[in-house]
């Protein structure tokens, strides 16, 4: 069973609608959708204390509540 990193479900890795590799670690998706938000920026979706202050800031008016 493995996770999909973006959307956080289970998945089964034989069923996955997509995989991809980083860093040496294989990365399940539920769908090719989550897949290329993966691609796009995987450490987005990796060691969630990483990412922010710098770098890719959010645009204005999507605050979450
Ligand atoms: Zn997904």
């Amino acid at each position: 069973m493995a996770i999909d990193p973006v959307c956080k479900m289970r998945v089964e890795p034989e069923q996955a609608a997509a995989k991809a590799e980083y860093e040496s670690q294989t990365y399940y998706f539920c769908s090719a959708a989550c897949h290329k938000a993966f691609t796009a920026d995987p450490h987005k979706y990796l060691g969630g204390h990483a990412g922010h202050g710098h770098g890719s800031p959010q645009p204005p008016g999507r605050k979450q509540r």
